[in-house]
């Protein structure tokens, strides 16, 4: 179920704005035009269902922010929006803990709250370790990151915060203080740097306003960012977001470079790299497969070369799905390999074959045509020459394949027992 947004606006025309964006943004608006209205409208609904509300601080029945209280008592989320922003609304509002504010004074602004929509989606997958063992200060960080719903985690001492970051792989960000009870701060991050780079792992070194040096030490010893204490809620939340999204943008820019444009598999330079990293675990059995696409020239050939790349996409669908828990790659043009540690061959074997029949089983469709599609598999488990020298022996049965007639798996010899 799409999750649901609660708008509260005396203005029709800014109802409407909102909830087109909403919609946009695959929300269900669910629209009241007065304090009463929403408090009708809530009765009957379950808060989990919302994913937040975007509130007008001035209503007809409820003049100084009553309705953003209301919507922050049934636990929801609040964005605040005001078409005054005098220095008293402001503070009214900012006194309210709500996520942020809009100030509804042009169409851009709406832009805005599309990002703080997304954001606030894209928060719940996201966790953030807090590390300061001064309790307010603690607390207050952490209820700042929750309003925003990130997954917060709380640790008291350097210690702690580094074991808590083996058990948590979805934490993106750490706020560190600098006076912890068994180690600096500093301490604790040339320990975490050790094991997460910057752009793993994003750090927020807390200082003291008085205190400048500890804010440069902090970066020169890793940290991302620092913030001085004691810092503006809205100050906290801008750094916060710009630290969480240079981390998103350095893994997308990261996925983009190790997966294969046309199929969105893992890329051949990001295979080697997965097989080495595999490789230093030492895994008892190494099965190694080329998989290559029989007469895909003639698909090009009948039926256009879009048909061609309609088909390489579905395929990789399939060797995604069937290799998940390997490491598949498009090798090269019409050419896929599959690393699967810890598989011996027999069993590597097997799974191809099973592979070579569901393919072959597949009638694919495109625009109006419907063709069949075969592959010829090589394989070998014999750890000779690394995986390069793998390669080359699965490259051979890979061509016995074909000899032989195409749409066949060939192997190294099996015993029979
Ligand atoms: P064989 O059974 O011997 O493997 O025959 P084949 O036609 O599959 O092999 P060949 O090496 O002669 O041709 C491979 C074709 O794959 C030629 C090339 O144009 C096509 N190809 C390679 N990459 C792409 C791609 O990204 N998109 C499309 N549409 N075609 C591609
Ligand atoms: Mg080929
Ligand atoms: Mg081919």
């Amino acid at each position: 179920m799409r999750p649901k947004v609660l708008v509260i606006d005396g203005n029709e025309h800014s109802l409407d704005i909102i909830a087109s964006l909403l919609l946009k943004a695959k929300l269900t608006p669910v629209r009241a035009t007065s304090l009463t209205a929403a408090q009708h409208l809530f009765s009957n609904s379950a808060p989990e269902d919302f994913l937040c509300a975007i509130v007008d601080y001035r209503l007809p029945d409820a003049p100084i922010g009553q309705a953003i209280d209301f919507a922050l008592s049934s636990f929801l989320p609040t964005i605040a929006t005001t078409e005054f922003l005098d220095a008293e609304t402001r503070a009214g509002i900012l006194n309210k803990n709500v996520i942020d504010y809009i100030l509804k004074e042009n169409e851009q602004v709406y832009e805005y709250l599309s990002v703080l929509l997304n954001r606030l989606q894209k928060n719940k997958s996201i966790g953030v370790l807090v590390v300061d063992n001064a309790r307010i200060s603690r607390n207050r960080s952490t209820s700042l990151l929750r309003r925003h719903n990130f997954i917060t985690h709380q640790a008291t001492t350097g210690q702690q915060g580094l074991e808590a970051l083996t058990h948590f792989s979805h934490v993106k960000l750490v706020i560190i203080a600098n006076e912890l009870p068994d180690m600096s701060g500093i301490e604790m991050l040339s320990e975490l740097r050790k094991r997460a780079k910057k752009d793993d792992i994003a750090v927020i070194g807390l200082s003291d306003h008085s205190d400048t040096g500890v804010s440069a030490r902090f970066i020169k010893s890793g940290a991302n960012d620092y913030l001085a204490q004691p810092y503006g809620q809205e100050e906290f939340l801008c750094r916060i977001m710009q630290n969480i999204e240079l981390i998103e943008n350095i893994e997308l820019i990261r996925l983009a470079a190790n997966s294969d444009f046309l199929t969105g598999l893992p890329n051949r330079r990001h295979f080697f790299e997965r097989v080495a990293a595999a490789d230093q675990l030492v895994p008892l059995h190494h099965s190694v497969a080329l998989i290559d696409i029989d007469h895909f020239k003639l698909i090009n050939d009948t039926y256009g070369h879009d048909c061609g790349d309609y088909t390489l996409r579905e395929i990789a669908k399939l060797v995604a799905a069937t290799f998940e828990s390997h490491i598949p790659a498009r090798f090269g043009g019409e050419e896929f390999c599959v690393s699967m540690p810890n598989v011996d061959l027999p069993a590597a074997a097997q799974i191809l074959e099973d592979f070579r029949q569901d393919l072959a089983n597949i009638t694919f469709k495109f625009e109006g045509q419907t063709f069949h599609i075969s592959v010829s598999i090589g394989v070998t488990a014999i750890k000779h020459g690394g995986v390069n020298g793998m390669l080359r022996k699965a490259d051979e049965y890979l061509y016995q394949a074909k000899k032989n007639g195409r749409n066949r798996v060939e192997h190294d010899h099996i015993p029979v027992n």
